[in-house]
């Protein structure tokens, strides 16, 4: 998917951590984020979140994960993500 646009889900958790989902379409983005900040019934989320970013990836390359290499990669991605949550987000708990 690295290459289109697409969306990354990136959530805080109540510990301060953050944590990036995998490349999505819009509406699975959407989707994503509302199981976070609203499970729905029967449905075991990981872990509750405080805040949620949705963050547009795309051309020409993408600084999040995809797929495999996710440990090297979301440590590339450490810069990306603390500016990334100095801006408004798309879920505020
Ligand atoms: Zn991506």
């Amino acid at each position: 998917m690295t290459g289109e646009v697409h969306y990354h889900v990136v959530a805080e958790n109540l510990d301060g951590e953050l944590l990036c989902s995998d490349g999505f379409t819009w509406p699975g983005a959407q989707g994503f984020a509302a199981d976070l900040i609203s499970p729905p019934n029967g449905v075991t989320v990981y872990e509750p979140v405080r805040a949620v970013w949705i963050f547009e990836g795309g051309t020409p390359q993408c600084p999040f994960a995809h797929g495999d290499g996710i440990p090297a990669d979301e440590e590339a991605a450490s810069g990306f993500l603390e500016q990334l949550v100095q801006q408004p987000p798309y879920w505020p708990a």
